[in-house]
């Protein structure tokens, strides 16, 4: 069998978008309504993706505000990037934009893995976003795009999927061993 591959995948997005939220209910399988919220923390899981076996290392990071929230640290190997966003707040919608640019710019290229997350889709009373405006981005960017409910664990381990397929994309087919 070949051993499982390493894959650093970072978390940013708005403060209370339910990051630490989606991390602790793919990792762990509860919903915690109330978590840290300045803290960063690393999680492990391993997923399965068309008969590999991965080593997700997930970074769930703590940034407050537009300056905080990339900083050049996150961009030192990790593989892919997860941008959360709440369908409830246009604001967070318009910061994974701002974040998506600081990542290019820091990184020197036009593309790299992400998977935008409208999170919080159960608050269908407060959308803000619907899910074309979702969609749109992804494609303007080349990207995938998911709504999901961390409350609920919806389409939680599909975010988790779907940037493992993102990343693989992005890397040379293996050898076989
Ligand atoms: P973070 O700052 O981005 O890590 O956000 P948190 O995970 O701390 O979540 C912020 C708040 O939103 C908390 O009160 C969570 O319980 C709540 N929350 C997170 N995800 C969801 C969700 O999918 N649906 C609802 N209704 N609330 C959520």
């Amino acid at each position: 069998a070949r051993s499982p591959r390493l894959r650093r995948i970072a978390l940013l997005g708005s403060r209370a978008v339910g990051k630490s939220s989606m991390t602790i209910q793919f990792v762990e399988n509860v919903f915690v309504d109330s978590y840290y919220p300045t803290i960063e923390n690393t999680f492990t899981k391993t997923i399965t993706h068309q008969g590999q076996e991965y080593t997700a290392e997930i970074i769930d990071t703590a940034g407050q505000d537009e300056f905080s929230i990339f900083n050049g640290r996150h961009a030192l190997d990790i593989h892919g990037y997860i941008l959360v966003y709440s369908v409830t707040s246009k604001l967070s919608f318009d910061m994974i934009k701002i974040i998506r640019d600081k990542i290019l710019n820091y990184t020197g290229t036009d593309w790299v893995p992400i998977v935008i997350v409208g999170n919080k889709s159960d608050l269908h009373a407060q959308r803000q976003i619907t899910t074309e405006e979702g969609e749109e981005l992804a494609a303007l960017w080349n990207c995938q795009a998911v709504e999901a409910s961390a409350k609920h664990n919806e389409n939680i381990a599909r975010v988790f999927e779907l940037m493992i397929g993102e990343i693989e994309k992005s890397t040379v087919p293996p050898t076989e061993e």
